[in-house]
């Protein structure tokens, strides 16, 4: 017996599998579990969904199995789509019927007909998603492989069941499912699709920015991204979909000085993080640290190559990619731009001495978002030279030790000012005006600067002083 076979028979001896093949058969319906279940299955990947193709009504047999499966089990039928669906715990049973597809130029939605087990593993995007175990009885666990999906997972392939320039022209949206799987399973792929890909590529246009931001992501959460993106790019997808990512590609030499490959070290930046950090927005932070370095690249004859300013210019472009890529526009971008903004930080202070002033205000800017900052810091450093990358590691090392000790002294992290400004209105009798703004801000940076301590006794003496020198008269006093 085939490796594989053991855990097919395995998967398939324990429940609902035994069941859906009853209640087909009863139906008298040729049933099979089908795609990326079974891919899965083989590669002993974890899937909690099912997809259950049936030659026939699958709307039936959902109706019988959810009635075999009582109150465990609830049922959302589809009826415009002929599809239907058994939630059981948290994972989903999915029911089809066969169906054969025939697609038009100008849409990846197609005409859809009844069909056979074959017209329906036809329709499916690559031979490794196409393979299928029957369910009926005599059949059990029979594995319908039609186009050499096995081999191709154990040559870790990934390629088109048909024709790869119809594959693709159908439904553009596998261009990016092809480099998805390749990237989040580690497989390579086919030459033929790949170059299927790239002359086939401007047909992404007429998918939406949203079903290719949820694969994008779904690269950005492989174990190493680096290859969906360099793959992205040799196809000539990544042009298309994210100019601003090739604009990084390239190292050019003057006066006989070099800077490095913006893209190249991009893409380690991401995958050293990932193997920190699973957090999907940190990785596109890393993604786009130094997005704003094309647009702030100068030579200069005494400094050489410099990029001065580019963690504020990245900022900016960070709202108007997650604009148009349809990425979310909330407090997730918002992260990601303080990210961007705040990456230089913490390599500057490792390079000077660390002073404490520096620390605190780092604190506060970066908030409860600090940790996250250092993973994304700590990444950035892949500088060939092991003297060096010790040395910034190091350095790292002390500042992290340094935050410790001064968030547990000063509090700063979460910083509130301990005066608020209508205190100061009402100390001073002020309206809203500029001395009110100029205390607030005097207040925080002495606390920040460690003039203070993080106290409201002291932030109040402090603002009694600065006021009386500022010209300002006391008319209430303000409670400590
Ligand atoms: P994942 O769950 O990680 O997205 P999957 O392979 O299970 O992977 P689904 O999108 O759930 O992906 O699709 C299930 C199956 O449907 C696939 O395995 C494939 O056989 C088929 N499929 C999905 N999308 C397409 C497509 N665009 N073109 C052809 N077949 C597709």
């Amino acid at each position: 017996m085939m490796y594989y076979e053991e855990d097919i028979a395995e998967a398939l001896a324990g429940q609902p599998f035994p069941m859906i093949g009853e209640e087909a058969d009863r139906l008298g319906l040729e049933t099979y579990v089908i795609g990326g279940y079974v891919r899965d299955l083989i590669l002993r990947r974890p899937s909690k969904d099912i997809d259950v193709v049936t030659v026939g009504s699958g709307i039936e047999l959902a109706r019988a199995v959810a009635r075999r499966l009582g109150r465990r089990a609830h049922l959302s039928v589809f009826k415009n789509f002929g599809t239907a669906q058994v939630k059981l715990g948290d994972s989903e049973i999915e029911f089809v019927g066969a169906r054969r597809e025939s697609y038009r130029r100008d849409s990846r939605k197609p005409i859809v007909e009844d069909g056979t087990l074959e017209d329906d593993q036809n329709r499916r995007d690559f031979t490794i998603n196409a393979l299928a175990l029957c369910l009926n009885d005599g059949r059990y666990g029979e594995l319908v492989d039609p186009f050499g999906g096995l081999d191709d997972l154990e040559a870790l392939r990934i390629v088109t069941p048909r024709d790869p320039d119809v594959t693709f022209s159908d439904d553009p949206l596998r261009m990016m499912r092809a480099v998805r799987f390749a990237s989040q399973l580690g497989f390579d792929l086919d030459p033929e699709t790949f170059d299927a890909i790239a002359r086939n590529r401007e047909r992404i246009a007429i998918i939406s920015k949203e079903r290719i931001a949820d694969e994008l992501n779904k690269i950005m959460l492989s174990p190493k991204p680096s290859i969906g993106f360099d793959l992205l790019d040799k196809c000539g997808l990544l042009e298309l979909i994210f100019p601003e990512l090739c604009a990084l590609k390239g190292a050019e030499t003057r006066e006989g000085i070099g800077h490095k490959d913006n893209f190249a070290h991009t893409l380690t930046v991401v995958d050293r993080l990932s193997r920190t950090s699973d957090d999907l927005w940190l990785r596109w932070a890393a993604l786009l640290h130094d997005i704003g370095k094309p647009a702030t690249k100068r030579f200069d004859y005494k400094l050489g190559w410099t990029f001065h300013n580019h963690e504020l210019v990245g900022e900016r472009m960070v709202p108007r990619i997650f604009r148009r890529m349809k990425l979310p526009m909330n407090e997730k971008m918002k992260f990601v731009q303080k990210m961007v903004l705040l990456h230089m930080r913490p390599i500057s202070l490792a390079d000077d001495e660390v002073t404490d002033s520096a620390v605190r205000r780092l604190l506060f800017e970066a908030g409860d978002d600090v940790d996250n900052l250092m993973k994304l810091c700590e990444a950035d450093i892949t500088s060939k030279n092991p003297e060096k990358v010790r040395r910034f590691l190091n350095n790292f090392r002390l500042v992290r030790e340094k935050m410790a000790v001064i968030e547990e002294k000063d509090r700063v992290r979460n910083f509130q000012p301990p005066v608020t400004g209508e205190e100061i209105m009402a100390a001073f009798g002020l309206a809203p005006s500029r001395p009110v703004g100029v205390l607030k801000e005097a207040i925080k940076n002495a606390i920040l600067d460690g003039v203070i301590p993080n106290e409201r006794d002291a932030a109040l003496q402090f603002m009694y002083d600065r006021a009386a020198r500022m010209g300002l008269k006391r008319v209430e006093s303000l409670n400590c």
